[in-house]
């Protein structure tokens, strides 16, 4: 019958209530072979009614009481009910109904789907683990030459592993801890291939990578360094507050984004706000200046030593009053110095770690009701956010477009027609071209690649609703 779409099953008999369809049906063909011995010689030996879920129809909740049969073997003695086909009996559900269930787990609220079908919250999550758990055995991302580590806040902090180059998203782990990032390097698939890894100066992080991928070079991401010389201009802001009116303490704090800014961006009105609060408070300006010259590092070393030695520098000119303000930077930078320099020989830098935010900043907000699982598989497994190589090679074409001007459907003859037929081989057929040919040559061998999700699809999807 075709209210189930289920050929398998004959339906017997259909009850429908507000909110349920109770449908009873039965499977057109018995397996009526015995399961232990596999003998055909079997009898009748009664019947049972199970209930199987379905998918929900017409906004109504589905349950299947299937009429099941039980068989007597004649040569071993055994009995058995008949196997259900397109049920889980496991789960008792319809494979398709699990399969739905594990699809929308990753787009809705468990409850929201449990609500719909029928069935316990609990059951929805047994179902999204097993489905998730699946995901990961069977859709596998590219292990980044240039991978970056970073930390994000998702409920608690969490660990993100993204593909530098390619600007996607890899994995999340649950925790930043060392055991949890030692133990995602080991079971990673072609650790060999990683080449650097830029974090921030996080000891786990570090230790983790060092004690897996030794090969790998530690690189410093610019951003985690420089952003502490902001910070060091935000301490001495606030030392002065207690100097100020509360007007000027507004000003101020009003003001700050103009001391936060590279000189080189501001405009007329800006610098003239910097001039004045400089001028007035003579630690804000050495502050201010240290933070430039710190940028300057980044800017003008060609290589470790030159940025070395550019540092040695500039810390001389530390001075005293703001040297509390900066300690945390030069502390940092004499513990991590090796892996801060490596940035200078390989400049490896994460471009997206604003979309990133955005990202997490719009999961957080709309992530209540999720668990930290939920939004991870979310943004590692919606299929459209990933990021692949194709499948074939482009399309060639092989028509120039003047070919197609002339019109479809019109017979090949005739589109000659008038023409004289040496111009028309030469304007219009393009034979043997080398190029299409030597270009297939650099297509990567083997299967399409999935370098993870791309974290600017995300950040789209997720606008529009889509997540
Ligand atoms: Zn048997």
């Amino acid at each position: 019958m075709t209210i189930l779409q289920l050929p398998a099953y004959n339906v017997l008999k259909v009850d429908s209530t507000e909110h349920d369809y109770h449908i009873v049906a039965e499977p057109v063909e018995p397996r009526r072979s015995c399961p232990h011995c596999q003998s055909a010689n079997t009898v009748g030996f009664g019947r049972r009614e199970q209930l199987v879920k379905d998918l929900p129809i017409h906004g109504k909740r589905v349950g299947i009481y299937v009429d099941t049969r039980r068989f007597q073997c004649r040569e071993c003695n055994r009995t058995f009910f008949e196997g259900l086909p397109d049920v889980d009996e496991r789960r008792a559900m319809t494979t398709r109904l699990v399969k739905w269930i594990g699809q929308q787990s990753l787009k809705r609220t468990f409850t929201s789907i449990a609500e719909e079908v029928g069935i316990t919250e609990g059951t929805v999550r047994l179902i999204f683990k097993d489905f998730v758990a699946d995901l990961e055995k069977t859709v596998r991302f590219e292990t980044p030459k240039w991978m970056g580590i970073d930390e994000i806040h998702l409920i608690k902090p969490r660990c993100v592993i993204s593909n530098i180059q390619n600007n996607t998203i890899v994995n999340m782990l649950p925790n930043r801890d060392k055991k949890t990032v030692v133990n995602y390097l080991y079971n990673l698939q072609g650790k060999k291939d990683v080449q650097y890894v830029a974090m921030d100066m996080w000891t786990p992080y570090r230790d983790a990578v060092q004690a897996v991928i030794p090969d790998a070079r530690i690189v410093i991401d610019k951003f985690h360094v420089v952003r502490m010389a902001n910070d060091a201009v935000e301490k001495v802001r606030k030392s002065l507050r207690e100097q100020l009116t509360p007007k000027q303490r507004r000003g101020l704090m009003h003001d700050r984004f103009v001391l936060l800014k590279r000189e080189r961006d501001l405009n007329d009105r800006e610098r003239l706000l910097l001039d004045g609060w400089t001028a007035n408070y003579p630690e804000l300006g050495a502050a201010y200046k240290l933070k430039e010259d710190f940028y300057g590092i980044y800017e003008g070393s060609a290589s470790p030593q030159a940025a070395l030695s550019a540092y040695e520098a500039w810390n001389k000119t530390v001075v005293p009053e703001v040297r509390d303000a900066y300690s945390d930077l030069i502390r940092a930078f004499t513990n991590w110095q090796p892996w801060i320099l490596n940035y200078f020989d390989h400049p490896v830098t994460n471009a997206y770690t604003e979309s990133l935010n955005s990202l997490i900043r719009v999961m957080n907000r709309l992530g209540r009701g999720y668990s930290f699982e939920a939004l991870r598989a979310k943004i590692l497994f919606t299929e459209g956010a990933h990021k692949r190589t194709l499948t074939r090679p482009k399309f060639e074409r092989k028509r120039e477009p003047g070919f197609a001007e002339m019109g479809f459907g019109v017979p090949d003859e005739a589109i000659g027609y008038g023409l004289p037929s040496g111009s028309f081989g030469k304007a219009v057929l393009t034979p043997k071209k080398e190029a299409p040919k030597t270009e297939r040559q650099h297509e990567p061998p083997g299967p399409p690649k999935n370098y993870g999700a791309d974290i600017s699809t995300l950040v789209r999807m997720i606008e529009a609703g889509e997540l």
